[in-house]
């Protein structure tokens, strides 16, 4: 059976994520934003935690860990690179790794940038991928730990997944990305008709999370500086993808 996936909002704009396996009954919480949260996602479903998959460090991320940990005695899942940094660290991974999780098996993709330990897990035959705060709707992550090169390379990863790929990614910052992906490729026909709906959304309070590999390689700049409408607005026409893609973050930034 399918893996079953619960979403919730967390913090202000973080999302919590159960995934659980039917065939065993194994769920994780993909990172620990919230932990009351978390247990009332787990008491809704009927779900005992077994598992705490961690994508990077930080406390939006892993404040929980620990009273989860000594709540259920779940086992911790984290980036080996990072692991002096990932509360009750159990099991420490690195790229390409294949660990079972229930009846299946989760892969780890390294993608530093964001931080220098950010890890991605991967279920393949699930179709869907958890990138925590490397790849958003719309959007990237902050450049706290990385450099453009290294975040380039991550998101690069991703985009090698197939495009039905459905992403979960760590927050809600979707309609502010929107805006700003607007400025940056205003002749994106399928960007605008999504901004549109990711309006509607929001008005009604509803996720925009998840999105798909195929979605975001069609509508997301930073994934897109061979884009010739991008290259001309930032006034990069010809440059390298590395380039155009280090430009882009810099005026994400400063947006
Ligand atoms: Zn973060
Ligand atoms: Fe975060």
């Amino acid at each position: 059976m399918p893996l079953h996936i619960h979403q919730f909002p967390c913090r202000s704009d973080n999302y919590g994520f159960l995934a659980h396996d039917p065939d065993t009954g194994q769920t994780a919480s993909i990172d620990t934003p919230d932990g009351n949260a978390i247990n009332a996602g787990l008491a809704e479903k009927g779900w005992q935690l077994t598992h705490i998959l961690n994508t990077h460090h930080h406390v939006d991320h892993t404040e929980a860990n620990l009273q989860l940990k000594e709540q259920w005695m779940c086992t911790i899942v984290g980036a080996a690179n990072d692991a002096e940094r990932i509360p009750g660290i159990d099991i420490q991974v690195t790229d390409g790794e294949e660990f079972p999780f229930g009846a299946m098996k989760a892969k780890v993709l390294e993608v530093p940038g964001h931080t220098s330990g950010h890890i991605a897990f991967y279920f393949a035959t699930e179709g869907i991928a958890f990138v925590g705060d490397t790849l958003f709707a719309l959007g990237c992550g902050r450049l706290f730990e990385g450099s453009p090169s290294m975040m380039w390379e991550s998101l690069q990863k991703l985009m090698t997944l197939p495009d039905e790929t459905v992403v979960y990614c760590g927050h809600e910052y979707t309609q502010a990305n929107a805006k700003f992906a607007l400025t940056i490729e205003p002749a994106n026909e399928r960007l605008k008709a999504r901004s549109d709906e990711i309006n509607a959304l929001r008005a009604n309070n509803l996720p925009t999370v998840p999105t798909t590999i195929g979605l975001e390689r069609a509508t997301n700049p930073f994934v897109r500086p061979t884009s010739k409408n991008i290259q001309a607005t930032i006034g990069l026409q010809e440059a390298d993808a590395l380039t155009v893609f280090s430009e882009t973050r810099r005026l994400k930034d400063n947006f």
